[in-house]
């Protein structure tokens, strides 16, 4: 199918071709069509797909016809998890209306109220929006909803794991009944579909193939490591192997970030930290900086690196796994974008075996094993029944506000270069 099939307006599919797209992805072919027909849909694909063009352009297409009612306030609503997703899709709008005569503009957590409550004031036709920040603004009966058409919840199991559950719900009680709901989730089970039963009224349901269980085009690895320096010198390893173009290394705290990315800054590495404890201007600023190339390897927790969307992150290199094993595969999902091969390594530590066995049920596959000639364990590996039983930390919840970032990009870095041929051999060379 080809982009001119689905019944977009040219003032659309100007700005999609000039993007460089040929064709659209499984979920526009399937999501697209659904949403011209004012139909409500949930849909389970994750970042990576082209979920968001599947809601914008569409939306766009709505807003192309004018308003029927009266006032100021936005046509359509969207609500990420995070600020950097919401900056994200905020970005996706401004390209594909290029051509367009459309408002738009975000209301996110950790930025100055004055600009906002002043774009709230004027006309808007697309608001894009962590729900923390925009209740604030609801409270002080700063926005008008009577115009709302079209609600998107973005990444919807993110937001309910974040705590954000109260605040969609009432968020969605303050837009008109008769709005359209789009709901797009990784996954559409347990809470996620107990909402959509809630908020959206005979929705189509479109899943992507298993797309949240499996990364074709992600190679995965890991190395047993017996400790953290031990993990640090393998990840130095990688890193200056020359194989790697952008990287994106999570651990599991701030502090880690910190710790980690400074250490390799003493190595010469052009790294730096991303967590939430930074500003939003630093955080924006440090993606930024990997976006553009002045970094290389971004060192950070889950939570700052949701949402981040650069295209040519060749290696995301788990330092610590995540508690939750859902996580394993949104981190990865950095990596392998728009039809990019990507590389995840994971540096398994005596404290992660119990997660490497709780993700590779998830993922249905068992990860490769892969030794580093020079920085072998002095172990082996524990049997599965003698794995520590680890309790999970429960998540953090946040009342208000969120906290991201996220990284991707496409393309061509040394395709085929490393990951491949290291997998075959399960041993790789240590750098010289
Ligand atoms: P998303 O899943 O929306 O975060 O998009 C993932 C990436 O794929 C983004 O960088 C998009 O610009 C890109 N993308 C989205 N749709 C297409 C398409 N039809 N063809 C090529 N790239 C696309």
């Amino acid at each position: 199918m080809q982009f001119d099939q689905l019944n977009l307006d040219p003032r659309i599919l100007e700005p999609v071709k000039k993007s460089g797209f040929i064709k659209p992805t499984d979920i526009q072919q399937r999501a697209i069509p659904v949403v011209l027909s004012g139909a409500d849909l949930m849909a389970s694909a994750q970042t990576g797909t082209g979920k968001t063009a599947a809601f914008v352009l569409p939306a766009l297409q709505r807003i192309l016809r004018p308003s029927r009612k009266s006032g100021n306030g936005p046509r359509v609503l969207v609500l990420t998890p995070t600020r950097e997703l919401a900056m994200q899709v905020n970005q996706n709008i401004r390209q594909f209306s290029r051509c367009s005569k459309v408002s738009t503009g975000s209301i996110i957590g950790g930025m100055a109220y004055g600009p906002q409550l002043r774009m709230l004031r004027g006309r808007l036709d697309l608001l894009v929006a962590t729900p923390g920040r925009l209740l604030d603004h609801m409270e002080q009966g700063k926005v008008d909803f009577s115009r709302l058409e079209i609600l998107v919840l973005d990444e919807a199991d993110r937001m309910l794991d974040m705590g954000f559950i109260d605040a969609v719900k009432d968020i969605a009680a303050a837009t008109p009944k008769d709005r359209q709901t789009l709901l797009f989730s990784a996954t559409l089970e347990g809470r996620v579909l107990q909402v959509a039963k809630q908020l959206l009224k005979n929705p189509e349901s479109i899943a992507l193939a298993a797309s949240n269980k499996r990364h074709k085009s992600i190679e995965q690895h890991m190395h047993h490591a017996d400790s953290k320096a031990h993990k640090q010198k393998l990840l130095e390893h990688h890193l200056e192997s020359g194989r790697l173009f952008k990287s994106l290394v999570f651990t599991a705290t701030k502090r880690g970030a910190e710790q980690v990315a400074k250490v390799l800054r003493s190595k010469n590495l052009k790294s730096a930290a991303l967590h939430g404890d930074m500003s939003q201007n630093k955080r924006r600023q440090t993606v930024e900086n990997l976006r553009k190339g002045r970094i290389e390897t971004l060192v950070a927790t889950d939570v700052a690196a949701r949402g981040l969307d650069i295209k040519d992150i060749s290696h995301v290199i788990n330092y610590d796994l995540p508690t939750v094993a859902e996580d394993y595969i949104h981190r990865i999902g950095r990596t392998g974008r728009a039809s990019a091969t990507g590389f995840a390594i994971s540096l398994v530590g005596p404290a992660d075996w119990k997660k490497l066995s709780q993700i590779e049920k998830l993922i249905g596959q068992k990860v490769k094993r892969e030794i580093v000639d020079g920085l072998e364990p002095s172990s082996s590996e524990p049997r599965a029944s003698s794995r520590a039983e680890q309790k999970p930390r429960p998540r953090r919840k946040f009342s208000k506000g969120a906290k991201s970032a996220s990284t991707r990009k496409p393309g061509s870095w040394r395709k085929g270069q490393s990951g491949s041929k290291q997998s075959k051999s399960f041993r790789v060379k240590k750098a010289a």
